[in-house]
């Protein structure tokens, strides 16, 4: 169809007004390599990694392109062609893809150990130090934005069964994520009381797999189709009446399994199943119907709300999380400018695509800066991580949450 209508909400052609840069430009490319009109080359797999997968363009696509499969076989196709390869990259994929996320005992080993480096005023020793002046711009930029590390994970703070308040209307799975356990347990905690408060029970296993989505994202299929084995296997769909994430990120590709697994005799029927039970906590809670907090719990908030690319273009929700701030009494909601637009994050990109992603956290910290918010709420770590780090750099008093714990907290007052 090529209309173009993709281009203007695409941030990578927005910044550079170059065509290969658009949607429309990297679909050309895909099609002359499927035509064998061209060979895939390094200049193609650039060209992959530095779109962002927002799936901004999916949205605005009158045509219905599946835009995110697009994407996620052309970085599959990159990386069995090894068209960038170098021994430097090749030890960071091994490291983090096939052994960090491959096990996420390994991950919350490496949090601890992480947690105890910032806890013990080491990594304050460091930077106070002026060490870190010695080492390159790029390795002082990536330390400053180590996640901070919470010193509990989910499993110190949520049973591996959480009864729910009063009688129970559903039996829930609760998938607490990586990023999400290391940095956010405390997410993990409010949206099962949430869950709790509102007629769920909740089974949250201590130790749970990998989404996947970081490996499918970056190539790795294989490792992705078996990371959805495992969850399916941890999680049979039958056995519960929803299968509950928190993180936008990963919950668009959970929904996406039976596609991962097709051809698999074994999993694609009970990976279609789990397709249809996977639920973006918004989405539940406004499905389900819940308790409103009793107005007496008012505390005056003025609060703004960035979307996450994957919750609102890749799992189409966007209405939902609004519904439930407006629901806590004191919320003020004010809109936030260019919203949907991504922060820059957009799962390693911020590591991977500094320049750009700095450029994007700028244009969301000036629209956040604008609607006097003392508050900014949004449903995914990634993005959490990274408009923490932007409020740090930039000094800004401006608090920065997830919706959920916004309503655990007036069910708390
Ligand atoms: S996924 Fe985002 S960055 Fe990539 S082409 Fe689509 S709109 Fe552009």
């Amino acid at each position: 169809m090529h209309c173009g209508l993709c281009l203007p909400t695409c941030p990578t052609y927005d910044a550079t007004k170059l065509e290969r840069n658009s949607p429309r430009g990297r679909i050309a490319l895909m099609r002359a390599i499927a035509d064998e009109r061209i060979e895939p080359s390094t200049a193609f797999a650039e060209e992959m990694y530095f779109c962002l997968g927002c799936l901004a363009c999916m949205t605005a696509c009158p045509a219905g392109v599946n835009y995110a499969e697009l994407f996620e076989h052309a970085r599959a196709e990159v990386e069995a062609k090894n068209l960038i390869q170098s021994p430097r990259r090749t030890l960071i994929r091994g490291f983090t893809l096939h052994w960090l996320f491959d096990d996420l005992r390994r991950l919350q080993w490496v949090g601890k150990a992480l947690y105890w480096w910032q806890a013990s005023g080491l990594q304050g020793l460091l930077r106070r130090s002026g060490v870190m002046s010695l080492f390159p711009r790029r390795l002082r930029e990536l330390e400053e934005m180590t996640p901070l590390v919470e010193p509990e994970f989910t499993a110190d703070l949520v049973g591996p069964v959480t009864p729910a308040r009063g009688s129970r209307r559903y039996r829930v799975a609760m998938l607490i994520g990586c990023a999400q356990d290391l940095t956010f347990a405390t997410v993990n905690r409010d949206t099962v009381e949430v869950l709790a408060y509102n007629g769920c029970e909740v089974v949250t296993p201590p130790v749970q797999n990998c989404c996947g989505s970081l490996h499918a994202h970056n190539g790795e299929w294989e490792l992705a189709k078996s990371l959805a084995r495992r969850n399916l296997d941890q999680f049979p769909p039958e056995e519960f009446d929803a299968i509950i994430t928190n993180a936008g990120g990963c919950g668009s590709h959970l929904k996406h399994y039976s596609h991962l697994l097709a051809g698999d005799a074994r999993y694609e029927a009970r990976a279609a199943v789990w397709d249809r039970k996977v639920k973006d906590i918004h989405e539940w809670l406004v499905e389900i119907g819940i308790t409103a907090p009793a107005p007496k719990s008012a505390e005056e908030l003025v609060v703004t709300y960035h979307e996450s690319c994957h919750l609102c273009h890749g799992q189409k929700v966007s209405s939902q999380p609004r519904q439930l701030l407006r629901l806590i009494p004191g919320v003020t909601l004010v809109e936030l400018p260019e919203a949907n637009w991504c922060c820059g994050s957009a799962g390693i990109y911020n590591l991977t695509q500094p320049e750009m992603a700095g450029q994007l956290l700028e244009r969301k910290m000036t629209h956040l800066r604008s609607t006097r918010a003392t508050v900014v709420a949004t449903g995914n770590p990634g993005c959490l991580l990274q408009l923490v780090t932007g409020c740090r750099q930039r000094g800004m008093d401006l608090r920065v949450v997830h919706p959920i714990t916004l309503l655990a907290e007036a069910y708390r007052r």
